[in-house]
């Protein structure tokens, strides 16, 4: 199969395989499991924040996130393209009922720092408090840069709010950049990252901020059933995936501008080369593609895409430039 959906389709490494095989365990609810232990005090220090924990997807670590530094009744500032707004099925107002402040992302994946003002609520009890803003980076595979991180960070400092970021794919955002992960983190409050999308440990995301936040964080993910026992075998692989896999991202970045620069050559579709800057490749096509009957066929021959007009690859380790070639290949003849 070569499958072209999403980077979370990635298999665990052989090394990764084996350190699951041989991890020690515990159980983490009783704060037992060495590895997982081991896992957060490293990912604490490695992104600069005083604590981390472990958490069973990326939808979690953003709920919880979001729960932990608002309560019922608060509001958070977000983009409307962004995940934990459209695609997380509105965990935050459901079960933390926190209200959304949706604010139109501009093309580049920032939000206005004027809308962003002009959406604050003053303090007065007809409104919602306003407590948060929530970046994402990478966003739609576009990086965030390092000067805009700095401007949010100035304008939650004065507008006295706190800054989370849903890093699911802040590594490709910082191999994109050639920084050091640190250099997107110290603006923020509280950072997620997926261990289970491009870095291809199977299961698993990380939620940090300081030790009180993460104290918070644990509690609710108790109550939503999200406190697992022996996840030492996960976080075993989650360390190879923010250690041995990052390199990997740099391979996929490559493979992603290749994919884009070859669907050029294909009729029907087209690709803004230069916006391609991480894994994500967004074609438009013309009116005559007909895409789903592509996808269906594609399948026939074990190529997975998803249907839709622009239509969306993403390039992961499982996805070598040859698979790119049979992919070109194939939509050249249908
Ligand atoms: C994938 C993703 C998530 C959620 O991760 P899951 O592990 O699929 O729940 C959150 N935010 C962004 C930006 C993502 O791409």
């Amino acid at each position: 199969m070569i499958d072209f959906r999403s980077d979370t389709v990635t298999r665990p490494t052989p090394n990764m395989r084996e350190a699951i095989a041989n991890a020690l365990v515990g159980d983490d609810v009783y704060g037992d499991d060495p590895t997982t232990n081991e896992l957060e005090q490293w990912a604490a220090d490695r992104h600069g924040f005083e604590a981390a924990m472990f958490t069973s997807s990326g939808t979690q670590a953003n709920l919880l996130g979001l729960m932990s530094h608002c309560e019922r009744g608060d509001e958070y500032l977000c983009g409307q393209q962004a995940h934990n707004y459209k695609y997380e099925a509105g965990g935050a107002a459901v079960l933390g009922s926190i209200q959304p402040q949706p604010i139109e992302n501009n093309p580049d994946g920032t939000l206005c720092f004027e809308k962003l003002a002009a959406a604050i609520k003053a303090d007065d009890f007809h409104f919602a408090r306003t407590k948060l803003l929530s970046l994402e980076n990478t966003i739609n595979g576009k990086v965030l840069p390092l000067s805009y991180l700095a401007q949010a960070r100035e304008f939650v400092n004065k507008h006295q709010l706190a800054l989370h970021l849903d890093g699911a794919r802040v590594y490709n955002a910082a191999v994109a950049l050639d920084v050091d992960i640190k250099e997107i983190a110290q603006h923020f409050d509280s950072m997620t990252i997926c261990l289970s999308k491009g870095l291809s440990a199977p299961i698993g995301s990380l939620l940090l901020g300081t030790k009180e936040y993460i104290k918070k964080a644990r509690r609710i993910r108790k109550m939503l059933g999200g406190g697992m026992r022996q996840t030492g075998i996960l976080a075993a692989a989650g360390k190879l995936a923010l250690t041995e896999q990052v390199p990997q991202l740099a391979v996929d970045h490559a493979n992603a501008k290749y994919l884009a620069e070859q669907l050029n050559t294909v009729n029907g579709f087209s690709v803004n080369v230069e916006h391609i800057q991480t894994n994500i490749v967004f074609a438009k096509l013309d009116n005559k593609v007909d895409i789903k009957t592509i996808c269906d066929k594609a399948l026939e021959q074990d190529i997975l895409l998803s249907a839709g007009n622009p239509i969306r690859f993403v390039t992961h380790k499982d996805i070598t430039k040859q698979n790119i070639d049979t992919l070109i290949e194939f939509l050249k003849q249908n």
